[in-house]
């Protein structure tokens, strides 16, 4: 019997945080600006206008390519890339052909991770996906449709023209949507990790275009883990169909899920799809065929002659690895080691960069006073992730603070508090007579008191009304 078996690529698109754009000095934050305020010639690609490529681009590359696992080209170069397109005012796009500035990259998914379905039998081996190259690029403008006196216009927005955008191309190493959500949620988290892209979908600073197929599998190659990676296999699905338009996690989920069944039902009724590039429609939730692909797209490439080509020294690129950090994976492991926390804690507190210094600065300020000895860093875990603490305005002491006072009322029981609060009441007579007398002050002493006999345990409020009820 015949199954089918979804192949899928990504590209992804990363428009970078720099202060200024890619090949010019006009700022690379364009969002929500008026249209048209954020240009100069450069990036209007006037007549004449020369581009100076971003330092820190080009090594915010680099250093996405290193957190990739890629090897970095010590010789690469920029490429005019042609096609016309009214958000294009050169004619070409600045990018990067066959010299990209990494290549050869692998991400591991984690086993762990209950939404990875494939390699069920085998619990140990963890899925690598293959990063076929990490460029770097110029953003095109936008355009936007409109109706302007009755007519139906499109207007063109050149803020984002020339904003530097990074490219990540995955081999086809996919085979389920569970795999794609894990992988970008991934990518994700490590620029962000690294601070060179808010990354964020809904505003367009990051986009995922994927690329699908189905595979007829048959008996005879029903055996996958036989072959390192896909490249191996001995065919591929001689169509593939590119989704765009895609603006959140959701709809990259969606998407997908619409294709894997509208192109196995036709395969299934012997159909052949075809090639296509679809834009996914997500009031109606489904894909449209956008165009019809040619074989492949003639770009005429070719070096671009305004930027010299750039070349770096093994020293260099040492330097940029050490800038990395630590990342996602090594601090989720670190953390269950060094913290004896389950894998599960780890992952959440190390979701952000953020969220994992919070947690060691409580961790480290919980070490360094007596007062805190009671708390187990596995505690401070349970409380960060189970009372979904503001880490931006709960100091790592107020946290501290809460755990003790609550781990101190729970410890003492009422009666227990009765027996020693009796006792206080005996050995401070004239305290209780002041009290009776109307002298409100007076409890605070005696909760006090009682508090120092129970060694901090129990609640003040708690003991000021026992007190008043045993005074009466
Ligand atoms: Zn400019
Ligand atoms: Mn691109």
């Amino acid at each position: 019997m015949n199954t089918f078996e979804p192949i899928i690529g990504l590209e992804i698109h990363v428009e970078l945080g720099t202060k200024s754009k890619m090949f010019c000095g006009c700022p690379a934050d364009h969002f929500g600006k008026e249209p048209n305020t954020v240009t100069c010639p450069v990036c209007l690609g006037l007549p004449g206008s020369l581009p100076v490529p971003n330092k820190k681009a080009v090594e915010w590359t680099i250093l996405l390519g290193l957190a990739l696992n890629c090897n970095i080209n010590e010789e690469s170069k920029f490429d005019r890339k042609h096609y016309f397109y009214p958000d294009l005012p050169k004619g070409y796009q600045i990018s990067q052909y066959d010299q990209p500035l990494c290549i050869d990259g692998k991400l591991t998914l984690d086993s762990g991770n209950q939404h990875i379905k494939r390699d069920q039998d085998s619990r140990n081996l963890k899925k690598t996906i293959t990063i076929r190259r990490v460029h770097l690029e110029e953003d095109t403008g936008k355009l936007k449709h409109a109706v302007i006196e009755n007519k139906d216009v499109t207007l063109v927005d050149f803020n984002r023209s020339g904003v530097p955008l990074i490219e990540i191309v995955t081999e086809p190493d996919f085979h389920s949507v569970d795999e794609v959500d894990v992988f970008v949620k991934k990518v994700q988290q490590i620029v962000r990790y690294l601070g060179i892209s808010g990354a964020d979908m809904e505003k367009g600073s990051m986009r995922i275009e994927p690329s699908i197929s189905i595979e007829i599998q048959n008996e005879l190659r029903s055996q996958p883990k036989m072959y390192k990676s896909r490249k191996e296999l001995p065919t591929l699905p001689t169509y593939r169909v590119e989704l765009k338009n895609i603006n959140s996690f959701r709809f990259v989920r969606r998407a997908l899920e619409y294709e894997i069944k509208r192109q196995t039902e036709m395969l299934q009724k012997g159909v052949q799809p075809l090639q296509q590039t679809r834009g996914w429609v997500e009031a109606k939730g489904v894909t449209v065929a956008q165009r019809e692909k040619e074989e492949a797209h003639d770009y005429r490439y070719f070096s671009e002659p305004d930027i010299p080509p750039m070349r770096f020294a093994q020293a260099q690129i040492s330097k940029l690895k050490a800038h990395i950090g630590e990342l996602p994976d090594e601090k989720k492991v670190r953390f269950m080691k060094e913290y004896d926390l389950s894998d599960y804690d780890a992952t959440i507190l190390t979701e952000t960069r953020e969220k994992g210094e919070y947690y060691e600065n409580c961790v480290k300020c919980q070490v360094s006073s007596i007062k805190y000895t009671s708390i187990a860093s596995k505690i401070i875990a349970n409380w960060i992730i189970n009372k979904k603490v503001d880490i931006q305005r709960v100091s790592s002491s107020q946290l501290l603070d809460q755990i003790v006072q609550s781990t101190q009322t729970g410890t003492v029981s009422d009666e227990e508090l009765e027996k020693v609060i009796r006792l206080v009441l005996l050995e401070n007579p004239k305290v209780v007579n002041d009290y009776k007398k109307g002298k409100e002050q007076a409890i605070m002493y005696l909760v006090g008191q009682t508090l120092r006999q129970t060694k901090g345990k129990g609640d003040a409020q708690a003991i000021s009304a026992i007190i008043k009820r045993l005074i009466v």
